[in-house]
């Protein structure tokens, strides 16, 4: 008996080493999947209890949220797969180019699995178990046989900040039994929602920025695999048909044959499975591939089969349209699904899935489709330009150098719009699009996407030195390049003893980094309304000149605070030994005002654009790093608006806040000397309000003129066919191109900028010059529009308005910005303007 009770125990042990009693999900939360909302640490914890279980499944945390929650993926393949994966992950490189060499072992593809990255569309992270526990399940035969070649990586969840914001917020208002009616609380979010992470940004829009940490994290260690395939995960309307690839035009041109077929190969076996249950899904419609910052576009610019695949949003359960009600354990199903049949696609294709990954490679080294065969940025441009160019090619894999051959070409230059001839110099840095990134670096430099229709999902126009204000030129000859790295002139600490005054000059962001540390040590300062020369040196608008009158307070620790600071932001800085000017103003002149230090209010909550808010506060937070108070919408009418210098309203409708008696006590405080940062569609909270200049159109004339028509014009509008449908209001569409901004740098608000600005503009909304403020920033004429889809009206109804601009109130001021320049925080160049608005127009 005994002897046969060790051999049963030990049959048992062995039994549970290889993992048949691995708990499901169900068994190891304690409930039945799709009757809650799991919390991310649960979810966590189970992907980490599933790799301890077994020895073909290995857990990895890439890094950590905002809110310190950690971003984890596991890996599940065959014993030996896992046991050989530093080859094959190295072998893949090399296909990918990224390593020198050939690769040697077996042909394994890589599928990878994102789920969740928008926060509020839950059921993803509940499929992400699911599919875990059946591609780890020991008796699972058919996983097992798929795993044989194929490697999957599963992120439970791209966005756990967000996603818990969701779950734990319906946990708490659902009731016992799920409510279907859609009015009912549990599927009303309160503002935010869950959809966007910790700063409240929609992260599925920040793959080639990776402005949030969860996305840099996430590129850095998928660059180190570079997947075959990736799936992003989503949600939409509750009405709607499950989505899945084959995606919609348009697509981009450097999308190959194969990715399309792939696609389709892929689309179809879904298909199979959605027919043998009678579920309904749509394809090609929706959602197309050209913004390159996509889950699916980014992983398709760099060689993979990026797929999105939409489920309705069910909530735990909610009735359609159609009478149904879609419970969460149907959307889990719909997902576990697809996501099935991706894995078996890949296994089934998968000689021929990693023969093309490798020639979409070779290709790109040897002969990539580029108009444009090499991008020079000029080494003049100024040093943190270029830093920080660098740092973005450096994110994205993209390799650059300086040019070997030192000639002059013929090159398209951003700048002027046209082509032109250059010399290429020692110091410029050189992107040669033969190079394993080629797709990317076409998808981010070419000046003019192309776009097959026009109907598209997002912006069309990103070219890199547009976003970051550069002098750069786009060639089509073949340059070669050489590996050195630029250099930059170092900064330059030029300062005597005990000077009178530090002087710094004032460029780019990283100036404004240097003014919000001195302003936070409590230094006290002023700035230049003029160019002036003093001790032999010129100086242009905006230098802060930083006396030591006026700091006597803080004794000798004022020279180390203003010296360590520079240090610390790499700014060049001067002094001088008296403040009297060779030419200007001298210091004690009113052209020379004292920079008080700005207290910042911040409006959040209803009726303010969740993004917009949220781009505002990762900028003060994470780049200007300077601190506001950030104030609900709900509470404004109990501030004390003494309290504050600037308020600031990013895009959003502020009806229900101001009231009329509202708007008069807020409108009395900017008459008294308050500066308001209006931003976008909080704009039209001024708009034809008496005391402020703000209008669409200056005259009925000027009104007339930009909408004018032809008749010719108008009939054809009025004659489209219904099956055209689509296309009916496309004149007047603006999905986000580029416009050339005529900058009036004298102005404050200009400070910093060249005589121009390129501008991304996200709204066809047109405002007439101020006729008593100050014109900014101004659309001059039809021909200011430069690249990207912009309907003709929309075009001609821009033409001789007004972008960005101060309307002077009494003592106060307002700020608009039309177009705002922190959109995705991705627009470099436009980061200035805000800071200019924060610190010097108010003053
Ligand atoms: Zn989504």
């Amino acid at each position: 008996m005994k002897r046969l009770a060790i051999v049963n125990l030990l049959f048992f042990l062995a039994v549970s080493l290889y993992g048949q009693n691995l708990k499901s999900p169900d068994e190891f939360l304690g409930y039945e999947l799709g009757t809650r909302f799991t919390p991310n640490y649960k979810v966590v914890d189970y992907f980490e209890y599933v790799a301890s279980e077994l020895s073909n499944v290995t857990h990895h945390k890439y890094g950590e949220t905002n809110e310190l929650r950690p971003l984890v993926t596991n890996m599940v393949s065959s014993q030996a797969n896992i046991d050989n994966w530093e080859q094959i992950r190295t072998d893949n490189l090399k296909r990918a180019k990224m390593m020198e060499g050939s690769p040697s072992g077996k042909q394994v593809g890589i599928v990878w699995l994102s789920y969740n990255v928008h926060g509020n569309e839950a059921n993803a992270t509940e499929t992400a178990m699911k599919t875990l526990y059946e591609l780890a399940r020991p008796n699972n035969a058919k996983s097992k046989s798929w795993l044989e070649n194929t490697v999957v990586i599963i992120d439970p969840c791209i966005n756990p900040d967000g996603r818990d914001r969701y779950s734990n917020w319906i946990n708490q208002v659902a009731g016992t039994t799920p409510n279907p009616h859609p009015e009912a609380a549990e599927h009303n979010e309160p503002w935010p929602g869950g959809r966007p992470n910790h700063y409240l940004f929609d992260l599925n829009r920040d793959w080639a920025w990776q402005k949030q940490t969860e996305s840099a994290q996430r590129m850095e260690y998928y660059h180190t695999i570079m997947p075959h395939i990736h799936v992003d995960f989503h949600e939409q309307g509750s009405n709607s048909p499950y989505y899945f690839a084959p995606a919609a035009e348009p697509i981009h041109e450097q999308v190959t044959d194969w990715q399309r077929e792939f696609q389709e190969i892929i689309g179809r076996n879904h298909a199979k499975y959605f027919d043998e249950n009678g579920w309904l899904f749509f394809t090609k419609e929706s959602f197309d591939i050209l913004y390159p910052s996509y889950g699916d576009s980014y992983p398709m610019y760099n060689g993979a089969i990026g797929m999105t695949y939409e489920q309705a949003s069910s909530d735990l359960a909610i009735l359609t349209d159609e009478g149904d009600t879609l419970k969460l354990s149907d959307a889990i199903a719909h997902h576990y699904t697809t996501g099935m049949s991706t894995v078996e696609m890949a296994s089934e294709n998968n000689e021929r899935m990693l023969n093309e990954f490798a020639s979409y490679f070779d290709k790109a080294v040897s002969n990539p489709k580029a108009k444009y065969k090499t991008y020079v940025v000029k080494g003049s441009n100024h040093p943190d330009k270029l830093r920080k160019l660098e740092e973005f090619l450096q994110i994205n894999h993209i390799r650059y150098g300086k040019s070997s051959t030192k000639k002059p070409i013929s090159a398209f230059s951003y700048q002027a719009g046209e082509t032109k001839n250059v010399s290429v110099e020692d110091n410029d840095i050189v992107i040669s699009s033969f190079q394993p990134k080629a797709v990317m670096v076409q998808a981010l430099f070419e000046p003019d996407t192309y776009a097959s229709i026009t109907n598209t999902y997002d912006i069309t126009a990103w070219a890199v030195p547009y976003m970051m204000g550069l002098d750069a030129y786009a060639t089509t000859e073949r340059l070669s390049v050489s590996d050195g790295k630029p250099s930059y002139a170092a900064p330059e600490m030029n300062v005597g003893s005990r000077p009178a005054a530090y002087l710094a000059k004032w460029e780019t962001m990283e100036d404004a980094k240097f003014l919000a540390e001195i302003l936070k040590a409590g230094i006290k300062l002023r700035y230049s309304n003029d160019e002036f020369t003093v001790n032999g040196k010129d100086y242009g608008r905006g230098t802060l000149i930083i006396t030591r009158k006026g700091n006597m307070h803080l004794g000798n620790r004022f020279d180390s605070i203003v010296k360590e600071a520079a240090t610390k932001f790499g700014r060049s800085l001067n002094s001088t030994p008296t403040t009297f000017v060779d030419s200007g103003k001298d210091f004690g002149s009113n052209g020379v005002p004292f920079l008080k230090a700005p207290r910042i209010l911040a409006l959040r909550g209803d009726g303010v654009s969740s993004l917009g808010f949220g781009e505002f506060w990762y900028y003060m937070e994470q780049e200007l790093n300077y601190p506001i108070t950030m104030v609900n919408t709900d509470d404004f009418g109990r501030v004390n608006l003494d309290d504050y210098d600037v308020v600031v309203m990013p895009s959003g409708s502020y009806g229900s806040m101001l009231n009329e008696r509202a708007m008069e006590g807020f409108n009395s405080w900017i008459r008294s000397g308050g500066t308001v940062l209006a931003i976008e569609r909080a704009m039209n909270t001024f708009m034809g309000k008496g005391g402020f200049n703000l209008k669409r159109y200056a005259s009925d004339a000027e009104q007339k003129a930009a909408r004018n028509q032809t008749d010719e014009e108008k009939e054809a509008a009025a004659l489209t066919p219904y099956a055209e449908r689509g296309s009916r209001y496309e004149s007047s569409r603006l999905p986000g191109a580029i416009f050339k901004l005529k900058v009036d740098n004298t102005h404050p608000l200009g400070y910093g900028y060249d005589n121009h600005y390129f501008t991304i503009k996200n709204n066809s909304s047109r405002y007439a010059y101020l006729p008593n403020g100050w014109n900014v920033g101004i659309i001059e004429s039809e021909g200011s529009y430069i690249t990207g889809v912009a309907g003709e009206d929309a075009k001609k109804n821009l033409a001789k308005s007004m972008v960005f601009g101060v309307d002077n109130v009494g003592r106060g001021a307002v700020v608009y910005l039309a177009d705002n320049p922190l959109f995705r925080a991705f627009w470099e160049n436009g980061k200035l303007f805000v800071a200019n608005a924060l610190f010097f127009v108010g003053q």
